[in-house]
């Protein structure tokens, strides 16, 4: 096969993401008060309206819907205020009720948008030659090759999930080859809500970044964990091909078993070669849903569509038809906190942080939380190196460390700003203090840290190296200068790590001038 980048230069990739979220959030299901909680006992959370018992009446979970409008305000959707609940009928044990209760051709939010900045080497799998919306308006480059381009949300619609089913004696716990399947309804009527984008995204990597943005913009929302590991986020990536300047979309495959951002990622990519093989073979794409697998790297058929589903969708007799009041509205609106985009902004505008670690920063609620909570109170002359000290600790030292509270993150990055200590050694104090609630100011005392700011102590480690490098000192004398890196590295060898770098290499510059 060809490499996806020769293949995207001859052929428009068109995809499509329809993503499940499931709202973990709230306490109780869609219809019924059961507990929502998929660590229980099986079928421990059920009750005659999540398992369809007769005459048993749903009645909406408030909070659900409020959630399901502050995903569509967040993505610029347009809220609409009059919704009905449909029954999408179909037989299988996951669902005891035989129908799925989803929407019609209303959803609550409707034509929205999201724009994705694609930065990096994945800017580059957009062939330039192909800079346009999929609304046909140019896209700007910048010089680097970053671009934005809009990706337009078609809906987000209600739906439950259905119940887990757990197939055993089989190979890779599916059904077929199974020799006994198992059902939990704990997960049955759990709140869901779906969102359909526009087929917009034209890279692999578009598709990636969208749904990296979803995740974060969902979980600063706090209405789901959106974990893609445990399923808690699910995506199905539809994609088609055509030919560049044609203007008819191609047939499209459905791809499933997608759980985390980079398989999404790579079975795109797989699919998109899959299918110029095929069409440059002169064969025809078939639309069917296919199933990634991870572990051989390709796609393989589950199932070929019907041209029509036939759900037999009507609306749900039992449920009545929404009229949504401003104030609902207006509450959801108020509910939603500051989103990545408008945070990432503010710290560069405002604290001075670099793009990279304010992008890093702001994309996650609970590392934003803990960085604005540390740098609460940092205030003075020294205010903006804190800060900047601050953030590149919480991006390059704290990920691993789940115990540290701001003020131990504040204490070190003073120790940090002021010099006092190396970044190696901070790497080390952080290990010391996670989850305990020791100061970092005493375990540098205790260990006797800051002495390796302190050029008397660091002078006969770099004595000691100049001794032993007779070549290198010769070929700084005689201009090359990049070998004071080299001889920094055996400094901070030599002294564990426990050296300051920069007075390692104000020292030796020192002497080898000398
Ligand atoms: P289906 O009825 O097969 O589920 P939909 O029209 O509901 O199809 O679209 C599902 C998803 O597939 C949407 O995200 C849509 O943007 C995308 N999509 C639709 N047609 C195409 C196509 N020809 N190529 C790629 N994606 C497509
Ligand atoms: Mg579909
Ligand atoms: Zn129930």
């Amino acid at each position: 096969m060809r490499g996806l980048s020769e293949i995207l230069g001859d052929w428009e990739a068109v995809i499509g993401l329809e993503v499940h979220t499931e709202l973990t959030t709230l306490e109780t299901k869609m219809f019924c008060r059961c507990r929502l909680s998929h660590d229980d006992e099986p079928n421990a959370n059920v009750c005659p309206v999540c398992l369809g018992m007769p005459g048993a009446l749903p009645v909406p979970n408030r909070a659900a819907i409020q959630s399901i409008v502050m995903a569509g305000l967040a993505t610029n959707c347009e809220i609409q205020r009059r919704s009905m609940f449909y029954r999408k009928h179909y037989f299988y044990p996951d669902m005891a009720k035989n129908y799925q209760t989803t929407q019609g051709p209303i959803a609550f939010c409707m034509h929205g948008h999201l724009d994705l900045e694609v930065e990096g080497e994945g800017a580059r799998e957009r062939p330039v030659s192909a800079d346009t919306t999929a609304a046909g308006e140019r896209i700007e480059r910048a010089d680097d090759g970053s671009y934005v381009v809009p990706i337009r949300i078609a809906r987000i619609h209600r739906e439950e999930d259905a119940a887990k089913m757990v197939h055993a004696g089989g190979a890779e716990g599916r059904i077929a080859g199974a020799v006994e399947s198992y059902i939990d309804y704990n997960r049955c009527g759990t709140p869901l809500i779906e969102l359909v984008t526009e087929p917009d995204l034209r890279t692999p990597e578009e598709a990636r970044l969208f749904m990296e943005k979803l995740r974060q913009t969902f979980r600063t929302l706090g209405i789901s964990d959106c974990s893609l590991e445990r399923g808690s986020m699910r995506c199905d990536g539809n994609v088609s091909l055509r030919r560049r300047g044609e203007a008819t979309l191609g047939t499209k495959t459905e791809l499933k078993n997608i759980n985390s951002l980079k398989a999404l990622h790579d079975a795109l990519a797989y699919e998109i070669c899959r299918q110029a093989e095929v069409l440059e073979e002169g064969d025809a794409v078939r639309q069917e849903t296919r199933h990634w697998e991870p572990s051989k790297r390709r796609t393989v058929v589950m199932r070929t569509k019907e041209t029509a589903d036939d759900y037999r969708l009507f609306p749900d007799p039992d449920l009545a038809p929404f009229d949504l009041s401003d104030d609902f509205v207006e509450e959801a609106r108020a509910r939603i906190p500051e989103l990545p985009d408008a945070k990432r902004v503010r710290y560069v505008r405002e604290l001075g942080l670099r793009r990279a670690d304010a992008r890093r920063i702001a994309a996650d609620p609970e590392t934003s939380a803990l960085f604005e909570e540390t740098i609460a109170s940092v205030a003075g002359e020294d205010a903006e190196k804190i800060v900047s000290t601050v953030a590149n600790v919480v991006v390059n030292l704290l990920p691993g460390h789940a115990g540290v509270s701001s003020a131990q993150i504040r204490g070190l990055s003073g120790l940090l700003a002021a010099d006092a200590i190396t970044f190696a050694q901070a790497r080390e104090v952080l290990d010391v203090i996670d989850g305990t609630d020791a100061a970092p100011e005493a375990v540098v005392d205790e260990r006797g840290m800051r002495q390796v700011s302190d050029a008397s102590a660091l002078a006969p480690v770099v004595d000691e190296v100049l001794g032993r490098s007779a070549e290198q000192v010769r070929q700084y004398r005689e201009g090359n200068r990049k070998v004071v890196g080299f001889l920094v590295g055996q400094c901070m060898k030599a002294s564990r790590g426990g050296g300051n770098p920069k007075l390692f290499k104000s020292l030796l510059e020192e002497r080898l001038e000398a």
